[in-house]
């Protein structure tokens, strides 16, 4: 396999793009388990009510299971929450519930509404021996404050983008609130990492989007395309990642890829940032 080396400091990434559908928790769940696969320690947090990338991990999550809910409306460590997937000993999960569907209103009365999750992460982390590479968070399909928490606590965005009509519609308006956040909350987020996502080349119009969206994001797109693959969506239905599911195919392939070019790019610099 490749060679990759991982940096000790923990990278912490947010899936998030307000458009559902467009494969944020497969991006989140299979990349978490092609890092875990290269050796890397992962942290998944899932921030959807819906709780698929708990089920794509094979993390129970009824309605009485301790989840990320608790964490943010009250107050409970991490740690009591984090479960480890069966896939791997080094992917870990804090898994949601149907409560989480509450959160979005909850929070608004709540104080530090913003912070919580940021908070509830860094103490989780300093009370670890053997920290993460990665945490990666699923955020849902839209822009409140359940992913205000995840942009708080995060240092990148990663935005998958669907080859397909419309990719590239409302990509601006999510820009758009990456800078306020890095303006009023937490001045190190950056969108690092743009991945092209059920991508099929035999179409047309998928290669003129991919094109597009390398013209206008250049630096952020990674090399690797995930393609449209059957195997990738019938994972979830047996609570696996593809990697674990059909590791051979092209799926689990580009998302090894995708996993390899992000480790490899490491994190942009501060004046890059900046620039
Ligand atoms: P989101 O989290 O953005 O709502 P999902 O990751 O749930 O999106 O993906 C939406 C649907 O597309 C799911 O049914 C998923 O299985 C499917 N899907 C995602 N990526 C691929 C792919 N590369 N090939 C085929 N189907 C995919
Ligand atoms: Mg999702």
């Amino acid at each position: 396999g490749a060679v990759v080396e991982l940096q000790d400091e923990t990278r912490i990434i947010t899936v998030s793009n307000q458009k559902g559908g467009v494969g944020k928790t497969t991006t989140a769940v299979n990349l978490a388990a092609s890092l875990a696969d290269l050796g890397a320690r992962v942290l998944v947090i899932d921030l959807d009510p819906q709780g698929n990338a708990s089920t794509a991990l094979s993390i129970p999550h009824s309605a009485d299971t301790p989840s990320v809910y608790d964490v943010l409306i009250d107050e409970f460590p991490m740690a009591d929450i984090v479960q480890t997937s069966p896939e791997s000993a080094n992917l870990t999960c804090a898994p949601s519930t149907i409560h989480l569907a509450g959160a979005e209103i909850e929070l608004v009365t709540q104080v530090a509404r913003e912070h919580r999750l940021k908070t509830a992460l860094e103490d989780y982390l300093e009370g670890l021996e053997e920290k993460p590479h990665f945490v990666i968070v699923d955020c849902p399909p839209s822009l409140g404050l359940l992913t205000i928490n995840a942009f708080t606590a995060a240092h990148e965005v990663l935005i998958p983008i669907q080859c397909e009509y419309y990719a590239l519609e409302g990509l601006s308006q999510l820009l758009g609130n990456v800078r306020m956040i890095q303006k009023h909350l937490n001045p190190v987020l950056h969108v690092s990492t743009i991945l092209l996502t059920m991508y099929d080349g035999r179409t047309r119009l998928a290669q003129q989007v991919a094109e597009e969206v390398r013209e206008h994001f250049a630096r952020e797109v990674l090399e690797t395309v995930i393609p449209r693959s059957v195997r990738v969506s019938e994972a979830p239905s047996f609570g696996q990642t593809v990697i674990a599911y059909d590791g051979q195919s092209a799926g689990a392939i580009a998302y090894r890829e995708a996993a390899v070019e992000i480790i490899q790019r490491g994190t942009l610099n501060t004046a890059e940032r900046a620039s």
